[in-house]
């Protein structure tokens, strides 16, 4: 590619999205962002222009719907690579937009994956480690290869991690079908600094309610597991995956090393914010609507992600969790 990139972030005003856009602005590189708002904000943008005075210029940000066809052609057909982020996430949005974040997950990439061929351009299309579903893999990491298992149509939940396994599908199909070079990064539990608690997030829930003095919401029994990943380590694998030719039509795994319960996770972080907030366990039928159904553990394998770019998160939760919380109470502080 050579020189200065042009950049385009679907989803650049949410949380990873505006993580990868102040990369690629650091860089020297040119950004166009397109987001819709539902989840996103304004004040990633402000966070990304505040992160990187001076390139004012190089920074364009258009605020309309990744289904708007005649807006991501002209963005599409300006930009040297696509980081497509936009997505309808967390379970609470999830559960409470049912429709809408199937049209947004499948219409939106078939849109992004169609015009990105048209003009031949790079595609990192982001997954998530949602799609394996509720297997628990007895103790065994979780590999690219691995069975995806979901429960019935009935539960929503599932749609989310069906919809984005379709994007997977289709991502392949254009790869196999056109020789589209695409990329799919599957994320384990990305989290960091913007992340908000809001759409149902665990991190930036239990940390802002730790700092409150509010109970600790633990869901179930808290002994599901999770790993969680910082997000200036996930992007720099993106950006790195984007750059990595054996990484064209694979999908691969992006996720830190340290698996935790949930339970274990909400004393980590009482203690980290020297907290008097008590721990509580609330059943799932009070936390969720009928019918939900929660992922029993997730722990990546990042084995190929390492045989592709030579490195692959390393941060200990601790790390990870001190980083989030200064950062929550930098901007308790700043309101
Ligand atoms: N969770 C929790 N309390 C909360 C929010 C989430 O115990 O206030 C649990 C949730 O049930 C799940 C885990 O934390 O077991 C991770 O939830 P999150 O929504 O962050 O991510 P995902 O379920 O998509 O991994």
């Amino acid at each position: 590619m050579g020189g200065r990139l042009k950049v385009l972030v679907t989803g650049g005003a949410g949380f990873i999205g505006s993580h990868l856009a102040e990369f690629y602005l650091k860089r020297g590189d040119e950004v166009y962002v397109i987001d819709d708002l539902s989840t996103g904000t304004k004040e990633n943008i402000e966070s990304v222009r505040q992160a990187c005075p001076g390139a004012g210029g190089r920074f364009f940000v258009v605020y309309d719907t990744i289904l708007n066809r005649d807006k991501i052609l002209e963005l599409i057909g300006t930009c040297d690579l696509v980081l497509h982020m936009a997505a309808a996430v967390g379970v609470q949005y999830i559960l409470d937009n049912p429709l809408n974040s199937i049209v947004t997950n499948i219409q939106g990439t078939k849109l992004v994956l169609e015009l990105c061929d048209k003009f031949r351009k790079k595609v990192v299309i982001a997954s998530t480690s949602e799609v394996y579903g509720k297997r628990s893999n007895d103790g065994n990491l979780f590999l690219e290869t691995d069975d995806c298992i979901y429960g019935p149509s009935i539960k929503s939940r599932w749609s989310y991690a069906a919809g984005k396994l379709m994007d997977e599908f289709t991502s392949l199909a254009y790869h196999r079908v056109k020789q589209l070079p695409v990329i799919i990064v599957r994320l384990f539990n990305t989290v960091g600094p913007r992340q908000t608690g809001r759409y149902g997030m665990v991190v930036p829930r239990f940390v802002q309610q730790a700092i409150r003095g509010d109970p600790l919401t633990v869901y179930g029994n808290g002994q599901q597991t999770r790993t969680f990943t910082h997000v200036k380590e996930a992007v720099q694998c993106i950006v790195k995956l984007a750059e990595e030719t054996r990484a064209v039509g694979q999908v691969v795994n992006v996720g830190g090393v340290e698996e935790v319960s949930i339970l274990e996770l909400a004393r980590r972080i009482k203690k980290m914010t020297n907290s008097s907030s008590e721990i509580q366990l609330i059943p799932y039928d009070e936390a969720y609507p009928q019918d939900f159904e929660d992922m029993q553990r997730r722990v990546p394998s990042t084995e190929k992600l390492r045989k592709i770019i030579g490195t692959a998160p390393k941060l200990s939760l601790d790390n990870i969790l001190a980083d989030i919380v200064q950062s929550f109470k930098q901007s308790a502080l700043a309101a």
